[in-house]
């Protein structure tokens, strides 16, 4: 049985032509599938008797099933699913202004990256997710609450997209089919460690999204203490894969800073990201670090005071600073908490 998730639309179309089905079933399933909701072969009401009992015998339709959903305040939900293969992952819905919403999705159970600050690194890495498991967290999401307009996507949930990287791109060809989802490129944001051959093919093979770098300091000595995959591609190397990213018409490259007190918001941090930075049309996203129970106590998040200040100086000499507000912390589900407990 193929789990008809993780098709996209051309690998439908091949597989059903060998049953000589045309290119326009392929169409009328995935608007079935994705735009109407269906949950069964038979109510693909326009296809042919003996077409339906075709799917049946050869797809299958496999949803995560739910855990449990914790809410705050704010009325951010995070999503506690349970994969088929018993594993668990998470997905977070964030309000944001205006009605619209934003969907933080995993692509690995664990993860292999171990960033020293991240609580996902401690779990270890367990499985990549398939394009399937990918794109149902967002299915279920919107139909559970009863989402019409198309919500934006971060890959920032559990795991490092690129390196899952075919489920990845097949799971944002499904995202953004016209005949399902159909959701824009400019609403979706890829979040890397730094995974530089990744950045490169996905120039190829998905150009204009939007892509996030996980930055967290602009000097090298720091960054390999708290990011093992900085010995592999340092910031030179990430900069230079960044040179002729494809974005979104008028949309900037991202790089995330998690703010650790004492370590990378100082005035020499500051010195080094103007100079990294300037040169690049970036935003650079100050998080407040936000604390769990496997974080050593030598990683404190900076204080409100200095987040401030170091933003102030930095948009002073032209940068564009935006400070995060960690959504969803006591429920555990901002950045970098998304480790499974179920026990
Ligand atoms: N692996 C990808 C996708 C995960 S995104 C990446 O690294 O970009 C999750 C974001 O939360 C990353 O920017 C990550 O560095 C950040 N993060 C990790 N631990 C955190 C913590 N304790 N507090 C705040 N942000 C954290």
């Amino acid at each position: 049985m193929i789990d008809i998730f993780s098709l996209t639309k051309d690998d439908l179309k091949n597989i059903i032509a060998e049953h000589k089905m045309e290119n326009y079933r392929a169409n009328q399933i995935f608007s079935f599938l994705y735009k109407r909701g269906v949950d069964n072969f038979d109510d693909i009401y326009v296809l042919k008797k003996e077409q339906r009992e075709y799917l049946k015998s050869h797809f299958s339709i496999t949803r995560p099933s739910l855990k449990t959903i914790s809410t705050t305040d704010d009325g951010t939900k995070k999503y506690l699913f349970q994969l088929k293969s018993l594993e668990h992952i998470e997905s977070v819905l964030i309000p944001m202004r205006d009605d619209k919403f934003t969907i933080c999705i995993s692509t690995q159970v664990g993860c292999k990256m171990n960033c020293k600050f991240c609580a996902t690194g401690k779990m270890g890495f367990k499985k990549n997710l398939t394009a399937a498991e990918i794109v149902s967290q967002v299915m279920f999401i919107m139909q559970d609450n009863n989402l019409k307009n198309s919500p934006n996507i971060v890959y920032m949930g559990m795991g490092e997209p690129l390196d899952n990287y075919d489920n990845t791109i097949k799971s944002l060809k499904i995202l953004t089919d016209p005949d399902g989802l159909n959701i824009s490129r400019r609403r979706i944001t890829i979040s890397t460690c730094g995974i530089v051959d990744g950045i490169n093919k996905l120039k190829t093979d998905f150009p204009n999204i939007n892509i996030a770098i996980s930055l967290h300091t602009a000097i090298n000595a720091k960054r390999d203490k708290i990011m093992p995959i900085n010995r592999r591609y340092n910031i030179n190397d990430i900069m230079q894969s960044l040179k002729d990213f494809p974005l979104p018409r008028r949309k900037r490259i991202t790089f995330e800073y998690v703010m650790i007190k004492g370590f990378n918001d100082t005035k020499e941090d500051e010195k080094a990201l103007l100079k990294l930075l300037s040169h690049q049309k970036s935003k650079l996203n100050l998080i407040l670090l936000n604390k769990h129970e496997f974080l050593n106590d030598n990683i404190q998040p900076s204080d409100l005071e200095s987040i401030n200040s170091f933003a102030e100086h930095l948009r002073k000499k032209g940068m564009f600073v935006t400070i995060r507000d960690s959504k969803g912390s006591s429920i555990n589900a901002a950045c970098g908490m998304l480790a499974v407990r179920t026990s």
